[in-house]
């Protein structure tokens, strides 16, 4: 359920940060085992980035039926509480319990009462209600979210007037709050670095040009939720005919992100599948460094996939820029004779830099300063721990949630013949 204010006073709980697939199924699974939960999130909704997809490999499910269903399931268990539009700035300890110093950002529109009727959005005058965060109006996968632009909302009031529900409070402040609870499970996911970030590998063109799309910006492009028509370039509208995925692009690279971010050979396959579906005559070339399929159904997709007429090219582009005489222009070694080329496309997307999210406790507070984290009884799981794919994340998530409920038990003088110690810790 939201968040009840009372719920805070409780100290017996376990504090689980981030709402996605990890963070919901380490909740019910803490709730199954009886435990309460405060689950923060600080976005407006619970789902994480699986929310922002379109279908999910190896099934082609739908992502956001099956996201959804468990988000309702946390929204419903009187065991979870949940905030959102909350962030947790950092931890510290008293040698007892944990504190956790959360941020609550004041949406000024109560999502849990809000109907998405429009009614604030006709009766303001300034044009300051609007559906959605304007930087995702690309993301239709997203529930639908009023919201007060602050730079144009002059403070009138005729937007909480006009709310048949009592939705809109104009004073909304954020707020700061300390939180004790017993134990943390971190699963804070990933995010996609942005030029700037040490991270994020310029190389590869990414917030350069609209044609060169990171891996979640294509998952908005071809959404099917946006139509079925012929593919059209983001740019300017030209008809796409040829299209390049880039794999590795700044991952398993020592100056970037080290590791192998696990889940991008499988959605590039999955991209390209739907995009072959979509438009068969399209030429889809896939430069990769090594096909990797390890889960359960994966090795069949994958084989699907390099059977519907896709260029598999074991190469890894060095360079991808706007062409001048227009499209996208590649770099890469021709994998038969390892001669440099360049061949030009009409959209490139690049796959790999999936960034772990900064845990938290790494993070100075508002003041300034560091919060130190308590390692006995601070978890991680999901991508945030080790970058993993739906399935390995719920998985994680659940499994964590037993290694906390192991800890408690031993803690609280319960017989326990494993050593919840050895779990994973966050430092
Ligand atoms: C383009 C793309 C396509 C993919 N396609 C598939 C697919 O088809 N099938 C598949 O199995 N996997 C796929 N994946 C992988 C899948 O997205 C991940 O496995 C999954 O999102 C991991 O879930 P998570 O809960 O660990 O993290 P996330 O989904 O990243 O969720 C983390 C949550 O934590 C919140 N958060 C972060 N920091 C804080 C904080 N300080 N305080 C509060 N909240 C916080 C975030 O807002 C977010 O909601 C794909 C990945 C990408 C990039």
């Amino acid at each position: 359920m939201l968040c009840d204010r009372n719920f805070l006073d409780d100290h017996d709980r376990v504090l689980v940060v981030g709402g996605g697939v990890a963070g919901m199924h380490a909740a019910l699974t803490l709730a199954a085992l009886d435990v309460s939960v405060l689950l923060v999130e600080k976005n407006a909704h619970l789902g994480g980035n699986v929310l922002r997809l379109d279908k999910v490999y190896p099934t082609d499910h739908c992502a956001f039926c099956q996201t959804w269903s468990t988000a309702r399931q946390c929204y419903d268990s009187p065991l979870i509480q949940v905030l959102l539009h909350t962030e947790v700035l950092g931890l510290s300890t008293d040698g007892e319990g944990i504190q956790a110093r959360l941020t609550m950002r004041c949406p000024l529109i109560d999502p849990s009462l809000c109907l998405f009727c429009g009614a604030c959005r006709n009766a303001c005058p300034h044009g300051a209600l609007l559906e959605r965060d304007p930087a995702r109006t690309w993301d239709p996968a997203l529930p639908p979210v009023m919201r007060v632009d602050q730079a144009r909302c002059n403070g009138c009031g005729q937007c909480a007037q006009a709310c048949p529900v009592g939705a809109i409070n104009l004073e909304a402040k954020d707020e700061e709050l300390i939180v004790p609870v017993t134990d943390v499970i971190y699963a804070t996911g990933f995010e996609e670095p942005q030029p700037g970030d040490p991270r994020h590998a310029p190389e590869f063109g990414t917030g350069s040009h609209p044609d060169i799309l990171t891996a979640m910006e294509f998952e908005a492009w071809q959404n099917e939720g946006r139509g079925l028509g012929p593919l059209c370039t983001p740019s300017g509208g030209k008809s796409v005919r040829k299209v390049a995925f880039v794999q590795c692009a700044g991952a398993r690279d020592r100056r970037h992100l080290p590791y192998c971010a696990a889940v991008c050979c499988m959605h590039a396959m999955k991209q390209a599948r739907w995009l072959k579906r979509r438009q068969p005559a399209l030429d889809i070339a896939l430069f990769y460094t090594d096909l990797r399929a390890p889960g359960a159904g994966q090795e069949r997709y994958m084989r699907a996939g390099a059977a519907e007429g896709l260029r598999l090219l074991r190469s890894r582009p060095g360079l991808v820029m706007a062409a001048e005489q227009g499209g996208v222009g590649l770099r890469y070694a021709q994998p038969e004779t390892g001669r440099p080329v360049g061949e030009i496309f009409d959209l490139a997307v690049i796959n790999g830099g999936l960034g772990q999210c900064p845990l938290p406790s790494s993070r100075p507070g508002a003041d300034g300063t560091p919060h130190s984290a308590s390692p006995v009884g601070v978890l991680k799981a999901g991508f945030c721990d080790e970058p993993a794919d739906v399935a390995g994340s719920v998985i994680q998530g659940a499994a964590r949630a037993v290694a906390a409920v192991l800890r408690r038990h031993t803690a609280a003088g319960g017989g326990c013949s494993s050593n919840p110690q050895s779990a994973p810790s966050a430092d």
